[in-house]
């Protein structure tokens, strides 16, 4: 593997009307070899979108004008480009929405712009993989044989179920992304019989109890608190 560097041509909009935040994010952003466009509200985001064609959206929900999620939606109609959503602290529901409506990725007010960088890298390299599906997915003591259906950790077989199976699989084919119940429902469609949000829970539970080493202290199959669960990135 060479060292994780970036090609130099991507272009990132940044959408924020604190004019001492987009500055500080153009100049991390910047440093790290990224194109910068600025909007400083909705309507000006799209016509920018539309204008420059971003390789990633950072997206402020905390708009004048326009509102974020508004901005979110608009966005995800015209294509798919990787958002990662800004929100205040407090505003989990906003985060959850955001999430639901395709944003890939989040942080929370306030963020230190070196961690922002890392999750811009973080969300290309996910949206760079989704376009070659392995057969096997590997990470650290687990392996997925996503053909077979079959999982094993540390060289022994878990049994699973269908839907634990599906469940797992969404998880670990995006490793690091943050999944919302509701997603994670989504994931199963045609395998789960539970519509309720809790049924992801139980599922999850199930799924520490074969796969973890300690069940009680996740090291794959991670919680995120009030939003909902992400596998381990390595
Ligand atoms: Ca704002």
């Amino acid at each position: 593997m060479t060292s994780p560097t970036h090609t130099p041509s991507k272009t990132i909009l940044v959408v924020e009307d604190d004019p001492g935040i987009a500055r500080l994010l153009r100049d991390y952003l910047e440093r790290a070899g990224y194109a910068v466009v600025a909007a400083a509200d909705g309507d000006n985001a799209l016509i920018a979108a539309g204008a420059h064609r971003p390789d990633l959206v950072i997206l402020d929900l905390g708009l004048p004008g326009r509102d974020g999620l508004d901005v979110t939606r608009a966005l995800r109609r015209a294509g798919d480009v990787p958002i990662i959503v800004v929100t205040a602290r407090g505003e989990e529901s906003d985060r959850i929405v955001g999430l639901e409506l395709g944003a890939d990725d989040y942080v929370v007010k306030p963020f230190s712009p070196k961690e922002l960088v890392a999750r811009v890298r973080a969300v290309f390299r996910r949206t760079e993989a989704r376009q070659e599906p392995a057969e096997t997915i590997r990470i650290a003591d687990l392996e997925i044989d996503v053909s077979r259906m079959r999982v094993a950790i540390a060289g022994r077989a878990a049994e699973l179920t269908a839907t634990e199976f599906q469940l797992l699989l969404a998880l670990a084919r995006e490793p690091g992304r943050v999944f919302t119940r509701g997603q994670l429902l989504d994931a199963l469609h045609g395998v789960a019989f539970e519509s309720y949000e809790r049924a992801i829970d139980a599922h999850v539970k199930n799924i520490r109890r074969k796969i973890e080493p300690v069940p009680g202290a996740p090291r794959y199959l991670r919680t995120v608190y009030g939003v909902g669960y992400r596998f381990a990135e390595a």
